[in-house]
C-alpha cells in the first residue's frame, strides 16, 4: 500500500497546464480556487444559464461553455453531478486534446461504463475525502483533505504522476495521497455513504429523537442529545480513534456505550450492510439510480421532502439560531 506525499509530487508533470474544471458546486469550486492559488492557469466549464456562471466569475476566475473550456487543457476534472457526466463527456469529447488527462473526483461512471473514453486519454481519479468546503478551507489553513489517487488508463505513462500533481495543487498531498482503484473508491464512497456517514448516521440520529419526544421529552432535549452532541463524539474519533472518546466520556457512557451500542447495530444490521455491499458490487445499485434518474426522480424527491419536513428539522433550525457560529465558514 502507497501513501503519497509532497516529496513524491514530479513539479514538472502540469507544468505550465492550463486546467479546465467541468462544473462549479461543492468539489469544483474548491478545486478550481485552489489550484489557481497554486499558480495554475485554470478554466470554469459552466452552461452559460447555470446558476454558477456568476458565482465563478465573481471568484475570479475565467469562465467558458463546457466544449470551449477544454479546448487547449492540459488536464480536464468532471466535477459535474455524477449522473450528468455522461452527457458532459458527450458535449466535450470531440474537443479534448490529443493526449490529455480527464480527471475524476468519483469513480461512478467509469467503473460502472457510463463513460468509457477515448483510448488516447490518461484517465484518473483524485477522490477527497471530505466535502468541497473543508478542501478549500483546509487548504487556506495550509492543511490538506487526504485524497485516493487510481489510473484508469495510462495512455501518455504519466498518468499518476499528473493525478500527483493536481492532488498536490488541490492541497490533498498534505494529508496523504492514498493509492487505489477506480473499483475500490467506488465501491467504498457508495459503501461509506450509504451505510456509515448519511445514510446509517442520520437514521440513527432520527430514530434516537424520535424515541425521546414519543416518550414526552422535550423536542429540544431530544435535539441536542441525539443531534447537536454527535459532533463532539465524532471529532473524538476523528482525532483520536475510539481510545480517545473512551478517553474523553465518562464511566458511565462508557459502560452504555459497550452493553448497549451491540444492541442497536446488531447481527441482522451487519447482515444488511454486506446485501448492500452486494448490491454496490453487482450494480444493481448504479442501475437503480441511473433509471430513478432518467424517469425524473420521482422517489427521490418524495423521501427527500419527507426527510426535510420531520419535526427534528423544525426545531433543530429555532436552536440554531441561537448559535449562529455553527454556520461561519460556509
Ligand atoms: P455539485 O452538485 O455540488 O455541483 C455540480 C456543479 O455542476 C454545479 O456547479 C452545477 O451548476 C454544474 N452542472 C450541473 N450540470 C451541468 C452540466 N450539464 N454542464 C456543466 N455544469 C453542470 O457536485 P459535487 O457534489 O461537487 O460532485 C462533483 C463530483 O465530485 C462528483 O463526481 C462527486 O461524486 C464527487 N465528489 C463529491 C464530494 C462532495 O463532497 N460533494 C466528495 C468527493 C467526491
Ligand atoms: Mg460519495
Amino acid at each position: 500500500m502507497r501513501i503519497y506525499s509532497a516529496k513524491d509530487v514530479d513539479q514538472k508533470a502540469l507544468k505550465g497546464a492550463t486546467i479546465a474544471i467541468l462544473g462549479y458546486g461543492s468539489q469544483g469550486r474548491a478545486h478550481a480556487l485552489n489550484l489557481k492559488d497554486s499558480g495554475y492557469d485554470v478554466v470554469v466549464g459552466l452552461r452559460r444559464s447555470g446558476a454558477s456562471w456568476k458565482k465563478a466569475q465573481k471568484d475570479g476566475l475565467r469562465v467558458a461553455e463546457p466544449a470551449a473550456a477544454v479546448k487547449g487543457a492540459a488536464l480536464v476534472a468532471l466535477l459535474t453531478p455524477d449522473l450528468s457526466q455522461p452527457a458532459v463527456y458527450a458535449e466535450i469529447k470531440a474537443n479534448l486534446a490529443k493526449g490529455a488527462t480527464l480527471l475524476f473526483a468519483h469513480g461512478f461512471n467509469v467503473h460502472f461504463k457510463q463513460i468509457k473514453p477515448r483510448k488516447d486519454l490518461d484517465v484518473v481519479l483524485i477522490a477527497p475525502k471530505g466535502p468541497g468546503d473543508l478542501v478549500r478551507r483546509q487548504y487556506q489553513q495550509g492543511r490538506g483533505v487526504p485524497c485516493l489517487i487510481a489510473v484508469a488508463q495510462n495512455a501518455t505513462r504519466r498518468a499518476k504522476q499528473k493525478a500527483l500533481a493536481y492532488a498536490h495543487g488541490i492541497g490533498g498531498t498534505r494529508g496523504g495521497v492514498l493509492e487505489t482503484t477506480f473499483e475500490e473508491e467506488t465501491v467504498t464512497d457508495l459503501f461509506g455513504e450509504q451505510v456509515v456517514l448519511c445514510g446509517g448516521a442520520t437514521e440513527l440520529v432520527v430514530r434516537g429523537f424520535e424515541t425521546l419526544t414519543e416518550a414526552g421529552y422535550k423536542p429540544e432535549a431530544a435535539y441536542y442529545e441525539c443531534l447537536h452532541e454527535l459532533k463532539l463524539i465524532v471529532d473524538l474519533l476523528h482525532e483520536g480513534g475510539l481510545a480517545k472518546m473512551h478517553q474523553f466520556i465518562s464511566e458511565t457512557a462508557k459502560y452504555g456505550d459497550l452493553t448497549r451500542g451491540p444492541r442497536i447495530v446488531t447481527r441482522s444490521t451487519k447482515a444488511e450492510m454486506k446485501k448492500i455491499l452486494k448490491e454496490i458490487q453487482s450494480g444493481k445499485f448504479a442501475r437503480q439510480w441511473i433509471r430513478e434518474n432518467k424517469s425524473g426522480k420521482k422517489k427521490y424527491t418524495k423521501l427527500l421532502n419527507k426527510d426535510l419536513k420531520h419535526p427534528i428539522e423544525k426545531v433543530g433550525r429555532a436552536l440554531r439560531a441561537r448559535m449562529p457560529w455553527l454556520e461561519q465558514g460556509r
